[in-house]
């Protein structure tokens, strides 16, 4: 099993270190041609504007086309490539989850701060406590009715799924905590069995 990091821009360097901390095989995907070499797919943070600069025309839809097969995860800024909706401004996207979501939607006090959340994975009977590295982060404000939220911070959703499609609107990766990116794993050993 091979996991691609888009590495692009932005913070793929510690996608790799927690993924590779977790047994998994890493390829950092710099162009759309190494898509073919991996299962699953993380697109990290960073600027979601510069990501779709610097994918082009023909990156974008090699990556639209990765994300309807193969399990994909986006946190941040890859969160907000995902989503059916961008807000403010709005944004083109991939389409892959049915979440609207603004992007710099927390005031400037909160637009970058560490908070503790709560993780809810099915397999959890309880809700357990996670620590959540917020950076000029996205706010996700609907979420469709095949969307699953698997944590929130406050009364927000911050990490869901549907599907093959985790997106987050914190860092999983700057914190120790590798849950999150353990329950990527899963959806990708999963694979092929999950509706699209
Ligand atoms: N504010 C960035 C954007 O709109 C996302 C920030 C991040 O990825 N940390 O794309």
């Amino acid at each position: 099993m091979k996991i691609g990091v888009l590495a692009l821009q932005g913070d793929f360097e510690a996608h790799r270190r927690r993924l590779e901390e977790l047994g998994a095989e890493v390829v950092l995907v710099k162009k759309p041609e190494q898509l073919h070499e991996v299962d699953g797919l993380i697109i990290p943070g960073g600027e979601s504007g510069t990501f779709l600069n610097l994918l082009g025309t023909e990156g974008f839809e090699k990556l639209k086309q990765f994300v309807r097969l193969k399990p994909t995860f986006g946190t941040c800024a890859g969160a907000i490539l995902l989503a059916t909706e961008v807000e403010n401004p709005k944004q083109k996207g991939l389409g892959a989850i049915d979440i609207a979501i603004r992007r710099n939607a927390y005031g400037r006090q909160r637009d970058s701060s560490i908070r503790e959340g709560k993780l809810a994975l099915h397999n959890n009977l309880v809700d357990s406590p996670l620590e959540m590295v917020f950076i000029r982060a996205p706010k996700i404000e609907r979420v469709g009715p095949l969307v699953e939220v698997i944590a929130t911070e406050g009364a927000d959703p911050v990490a869901v799924r549907q599907g093959k499609i985790m997106a987050a609107t914190f860092h999983p990766e700057l914190s120790t905590d590798s849950r999150i990116h353990q329950a990527f794993l899963d959806l990708v050993r999963a694979g092929e069995d999950l509706p699209g």
